[in-house]
């Protein structure tokens, strides 16, 4: 009875004794991984957090090619060569603010990937040793194999959807099904029980083949239920949270396949984007459960995204005119946005920064936790144009400030300037905390035209207040026309 509960032994049946050499090297690369993660929280130590961490890969890949008794080198040595060929081509080509959709992909293959090798596992149990002595799967490798299978193809069909909104191949705006949490629910119910069921079946044949297609089919559908009625300001946490279960397949991979490597790696991924989402949920005013959940609380009604915009008098200003006033102020404060990640103004924004700075004006930047399409997407382009780290402040360091200052300087940015997310229960990203720009003696706000919105897809009263002068160009086009009138 209940004899799935002892897993140690079975896990041991399973795979055999570890080689306290294999165990170690192992244990190494998951210390650089804890290292590499370490790194990676300060935009400081990144690169050194990344260095760890292909230091960790390297041991781990070697580690395990050397130790397993491989059936043909040359055809993994073929794939690693590839793979990593189109790897590197891709990295080298992709714009910065390709990022986060290629991100997504990346995770949907992490996703389907753990799905296979549970397939491969299930087909042919015996070459991954999962059988016990009547050739029958271990109870314990198919609660692994079934949950495998299952976050594996919830990360696929989620991050597949989650590639098509940020690429703009499908719209961003939240489709919410009528009953989708009831929906929902029975479909998660469902893949439970199934698992328990698929874990406590007897001997092979068909039907016990069914419940592992059942599994598949239904985790594949909840991935794209969960994902659909996601938008507005909600997508980077679903961003970071389909990391996260990128890290839990992976974790589920490495029980099938005996790798410890890979467990460690995956709670490790699983654990850190689960910790991140819930980070971001709390900057963004956000219920954890209700965004896991699938939009759980989001207005059916659609928000204000898409509606007619009515014309409103706005002021617009020159770059001669924006360099007059700048030029005067004491304090100045910048809010780089997508914006700036696509025109990639940063350099020029850094130049005209020092500028100012020489004539005696503060200047201080203000990143918004989901500003740009990914975590951290400001910091990375900040830092890669040399942006002293201490000018460099978090929202909820820097909003007080607004009201001392002479200008804030909106580049690029829109959501995370709108006060209707202090103001409008029906827009969609109502409840999240943005800058209070208005409270700043003057706005500059660069756009290219006044019929662009921003990723939520509604109108920004700061356009049209008192105290706002629009810069309509491109970003980086008008910075450096400031910085030579400037200059
Ligand atoms: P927004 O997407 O709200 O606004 C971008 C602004 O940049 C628009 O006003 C656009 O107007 C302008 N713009 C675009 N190209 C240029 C250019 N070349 N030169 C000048 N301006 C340009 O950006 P924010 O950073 O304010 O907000 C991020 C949004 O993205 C939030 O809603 C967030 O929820 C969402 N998101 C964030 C993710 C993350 O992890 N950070 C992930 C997924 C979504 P115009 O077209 O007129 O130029």
């Amino acid at each position: 009875m209940l004899s799935f509960l002892a897993p140690a032994a079975d896990a041991a049946a399973a795979h055999g004794p570890v080689n306290p050499w294999v165990a170690l090297a192992y244990l190494v690369a998951g210390v650089f991984f804890i290292l590499a993660l370490r790194g990676l929280s300060s935009p400081a130590t990144s690169r050194a957090g990344n260095r760890n961490g292909m230091i960790g890969m390297a041991i781990a890949v070697v580690t395990t090619l050397v130790t397993h008794d491989i059936a043909n080198i040359v055809e993994i040595g073929i794939a690693i060569f590839l793979g990593g060929i189109i790897g590197v081509t891709i990295a080298r080509r992709v714009a910065m603010t390709a990022m986060p959709e290629l991100v997504a992909a990346f995770h949907s293959l992490v996703g389907l990937a753990a799905v296979l090798v549970g397939l491969a596992a299930w087909l042919n149990p015996g070459a991954f040793g999962i059988t016990d002595a009547t050739g029958q799967i271990l109870v314990a490798s198919r609660v692994e194999l079934g949950l495998g299978i299952a976050i594996g193809a919830i990360t696929f069909s989620g991050s597949v959807i989650a590639f098509l909104k940020l690429s703009g191949k499908m719209s961003g705006s939240p489709i919410l099904l009528p009953m989708r949490h009831v929906i929902n629910l029975g479909t998660l119910l469902a893949i439970i029980g199934l698992v328990v069921a698929y874990a406590m079946s007897g001997a092979g044949g068909a039907g016990e083949g069914m419940l592992v297609v059942w599994i598949t089919l239904a985790a594949f559908i909840i991935g794209f239920l969960l994902i659909i009625p996601i938008g507005g300001a909600d997508m980077p946490v679903v961003v970071s949270m389909l990391n996260s279960y990128s890290g839990w397949a992976a974790a589920a991979m490495g029980f099938t396949l005996g790798n410890t490597a890979m467990i460690i790696t995956g709670a490790l991924v699983g654990s850190s984007g689960a910790i991140l989402s819930y980070i971001m949920c709390r900057a963004m005013n956000r219920s954890f459960i209700s965004v896991i959940a699938g939009g759980f609380g989001a207005d059916d009604s659609g928000g204000a995204g898409g509606e007619l915009r009515e014309q409103r008098p706005y002021k617009q200003g020159s770059a001669a005119d924006a360099a007059y006033m700048l030029e005067q102020a004491e304090k100045v404060i910048i809010i780089p946005g997508y914006g700036m990640a696509v025109a990639q103004a940063q350099h020029a924004l850094r130049e005209m920064a020092d500028l100012l700075e020489e004539r005696g004006v503060e200047v201080k930047y203000a990143i918004h936790p989901v500003a740009g399409r990914m975590p951290g997407h400001m910091n990375v382009l900040l830092a890669e144009a040399s942006v002293e780290y201490d000018k460099v402040f978090e929202l909820e360091d820097i909003n007080s400030e607004f009201a001392q200052a002479d200008v804030a300087f909106i580049i690029g940015a829109n959501d995370v300037v709108n006060p209707a997310a202090k103001t409008d229960k029906s827009s969609p990203i109502y409840g999240m905390p943005v800058f209070d720009v208005d409270k700043a003696k003057q706005v500059f706000f660069i756009k290219r035209s006044m019929g662009g919105v921003g990723y939520a897809g509604v109108d920004n009263d700061v356009f049209y207040m008192d105290q706002t002068m629009m810069l309509l160009s491109d970003a980086k086009k008008m910075v450096e026309e400031i910085v030579k009138a400037l200059d």
